[in-house]
């Protein structure tokens, strides 16, 4: 199993791939025998990754997931330069910024929940409108949240728009189980990535001892490689019967209430 390819001859688009776990992702999939179109809106970002992975196996499109037809041309780029897609992972993000309830910013709620929870809408249906027309049977994942189970450290516009990708992967599962196309989320506990360091204000290193700190399971420091994992689990032939299903990465913490 070890030595495994598990994604050999597969095409996928991972959006936000310039950075943090959609990156990490990009890397494993190609180890694994995927050739990957990274999208993102960070362009030197995604070239250096591209470089660092190899142009044979890996191709940058600026894809800003809130203008739909970038998202639909970096679906259209997949399919022209590699001949299909077998695989979306929806994963391009953002924390917004911390308030109170009360001081709440709309605009900043607006462009949340048009990056989080629309951008995931449209990959999924860009994605799909691809994959029923050329009957593959694919797999979509999106990265959803341990904030769309419960709400911890997070903006309520987070909070919210993690909540709604539970519900775009139910409803778009549901339809799309005819054509044989699995939708799935993957929800990580914390990690300090730019994002998350951006929004907190702080290096990496108390940010994470801070995750760390609140963390479940001890003894383990979660990282965008176990996500990526989770990822290729639910792109790859080993999860053939899932869908519909919110794999949280959480160490446990959404299914427990810690009383001590
Ligand atoms: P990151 O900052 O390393 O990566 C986010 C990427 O998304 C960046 O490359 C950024 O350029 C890209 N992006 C942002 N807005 C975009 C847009 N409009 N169009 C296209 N790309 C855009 O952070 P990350 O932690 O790797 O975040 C990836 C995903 O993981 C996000 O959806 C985030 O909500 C989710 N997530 C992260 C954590 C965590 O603790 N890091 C926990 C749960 C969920």
């Amino acid at each position: 199993m070890a030595n495994k390819l598990r994604l050999e001859g597969k095409v996928a688009v991972i959006t936000g791939a310039a950075s943090g776990i959609g990156e990490a992702t990009a890397r494993l999939f190609v180890e694994h025998g995927a050739r990957v179109v990274i999208a993102d809106i960070q362009d030197e970002l995604g070239h250096q990754v591209v470089a660092s992975i190899g142009t044979d196996k890996a191709s940058y499109r600026h894809c800003d997931v809130t203008d739909e037809k970038q998202v639909e041309d970096a679906v259209a780029y997949a399919v022209e330069i590699y001949g299909t897609l077998d695989i979306m992972f929806s994963n391009a993000g953002t924390l917004g910024t911390l308030s109170s309830v009360l001081d709440m910013d709309m605009t900043v709620f607006d462009q949340t929940m048009t990056i989080n929870a629309r951008g995931s809408a449209l990959a999924v249906k860009h994605a799909a409108r691809v994959m029923v027309t050329e009957k593959i049977q694919g797999s979509i994942i999106c990265t959803a949240s341990v904030e769309a189970i419960l709400a911890g450290a997070a903006p309520l516009a987070y909070v919210a728009s993690k909540h709604a990708i539970l519900g775009v992967v139910k409803a778009a599962a549901r339809e799309l189980g005819q054509h044989g196309i699995r939708v799935n989320c993957v929800s990580p506990y914390g990690i300090a990535t730019p994002m998350v360091c951006k929004t907190f204000g702080g290096d990496a290193a108390p940010i994470e001892a801070s995750i760390c700190g609140n963390a479940n399971l001890k003894g383990i420091t979660l990282s965008t490689k176990h996500i990526a994992e989770a990822a290729l689990f639910l792109a790859s032939d080993e999860s053939a019967y899932v869908s519909a299903h919110n794999l949280a990465v959480d160490g446990g913490l959404s299914s427990i209430m810690k009383l001590d």
